[in-house]
């Protein structure tokens, strides 16, 4: 880090090929020095310069990668305290708590729960993706219970939580290709720990009493040249655990000091002692304050669609709005006599619009097409949601191939593109909605009847 475009570009091949992308070697220099492009895009550049500069500008945060296949995840590699200063880049991950000294019951409960809790939202799966094996004292029912959880294909990262390396040794062998977390690992453990994963690069969970005990853990374990490494913060008390995240992250990102350039794990569901609702609000916190894992005790709609929501949120960039794929959605089961409403790809219009849509139970496409994930009004006036960019998604989506009805609805607050779009869609009614969506269902239903006559929705 620090390193200046100055001393970027003597590293550089000085030849101004344009190769990278930038006029000259000096330009791209100064590109890699803000971190706005990466030293691997020029070609000619030495493999000497090249590592040097790849350790010199590595963010101060190791970024780490657990999981396998569809269940990898990369956590860490933050650059910022604040998300206003830029984007976030490594959402956290979810998991939950199982532990051989649970009954069979309690365990069957909760594989069942990550199963039934998995949903879309703006595009993307939620759904829990770390299951975490706490070691109880019964070796048998921990093996058991890791083979139980491999066989059931629920498509997870494991997290083995064991401080005995023998035992961790056995049962890596049944997880051995899924590149599970090994956490457990202590100031009188961490020689055989490090032995135990160097070869298969896991990443190593470390705790320690205090802050100041873990910071010499982790530069000990440096010492054997070992870095896949996320940091227990504690679970003593939520203020503890508040303030060592934070001052594990700042020490990392403010004073640059890579002893801490590293993912947290927080254990919600210790601090949270058995109180659902204060688990939430624990997580909440962690979310934005910068657990990397954050331990759940179980997951159910009431701590999944908060916090799943609120993850997707804080890990967006602030300058994009969030926004739907542009395309014709079929709702209610629409068929060939559906009218088509039209509406933007705002994410928060496209969820309250269909959910409206989806209470009226009338049959209805939804044309979305691309408005620059703007509101209707702000993307009426920028230009971008206007009746020919309308009327040009209707025919090239081919709209009119899976309807025979000519009825599109408009939102009430942009009636005037009405005569436009008419014009340019010869053959079609354009009718004017309504100006609230809370407002749809029965305008629908008013409308189906006009089409179908009374009675025509189940
Ligand atoms: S590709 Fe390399 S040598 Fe060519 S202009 Fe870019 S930095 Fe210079």
């Amino acid at each position: 880090m620090g390193l200046t475009g100055l001393d970027i570009f003597k590293l550089t091949p000085k030849k101004n090929c344009k190769d990278c992308g930038f006029p000259t070697c000096l330009a791209f220099s100064m590109k890699v020095a803000s971190g706005a492009a990466e030293i691997e895009k020029c070609p000619h550049i030495s493999s000497d310069a090249l590592s040097k500069l790849a350790e010199a500008t590595a963010p101060p945060m190791k970024t780490i990668t657990i999981g396998r296949g569809e269940t990898e995840y990369k956590l860490g590699g933050e650059t910022v305290l604040y998300r206003h200063e830029k984007t976030f880049v490594n959402r956290n991950r979810f998991a939950v708590l199982l532990c051989d000294s649970m009954d069979d019951g309690e365990i069957e409960s909760k594989l069942h729960s990550i199963k039934r809790v998995n949903y879309i939202r703006i595009g993307e799966e939620m759904r829990v993706e770390i299951i975490a094996f706490k070691y109880g004292g019964n070796r048998k029912r921990y093996v058991n219970l890791i083979n139980k959880v491999k066989e059931s294909g629920l498509k997870l990262t494991y997290m083995l939580i064991c401080e005995d390396v023998d035992l961790l040794s056995e049962v890596l062998k049944i997880v051995k290709d899924d590149n599970p977390i090994v956490h457990g690992t202590t100031k009188e453990n961490y020689r055989d720990m490090v032995n135990l994963v160097k070869s298969n690069k896991y990443v190593l969970g470390l705790k320690a009493p205090s802050l100041s005990e873990l910071y010499d853990l982790v530069g000990e374990i440096q010492k054997l040249d070992y870095k896949e490494l996320i940091l227990d913060v504690g679970s003593n008390s939520i203020k503890e655990a508040f303030q060592n995240t934070v001052q594990i992250r700042r020490t990392a990102l403010k004073e640059g000091d890579r002893t801490f350039g590293y993912p947290s794990i927080i254990f919600v569901n210790q601090l949270a002692r058995n109180d659902k609702f204060m688990e939430i609000a624990i997580s909440s916190l962690f979310i934005m304050k910068y657990g990397s894992i954050i331990v759940l005790e179980d997951i159910d709609y009431a701590r999944a669609l908060p916090l799943f929501a609120l993850r997707q949120n804080i890990f967006t960039d602030p300058q994009r709005p969030m926004r739907v794929e542009p395309d014709i959605y079929s709702i209610n089961n629409a068929d060939d006599n559906s009218p088509v409403l039209c509406t933007v790809d705002f994410a928060l219009t496209y969820f309250i619009v269909s959910g409206e849509i989806e209470r009226s139970k009338v049959p209805v496409y939804l044309a979305i097409p691309d408005a620059g994930g703007l509101s209707v009004l702000t993307a009426w006036a920028a230009g971008k949601f206007s009746g020919l960019s309308i009327a040009k998604f209707i025919k090239e989506m081919g709209v009119e191939e899976r309807t025979n009805c000519r009825k599109l609805v408009i939102p009430g607050k942009v009636a005037v593109l009405k005569g436009d779009i008419e014009d340019s869609l010869p053959g079609w009614e354009v009718i004017v909605g309504t100006d609230e969506a809370m407002h749809l269902p029965r305008f629908l239903r008013e409308l189906d009847k006009e089409i179908n006559g009374a009675g025509s929705i189940a």
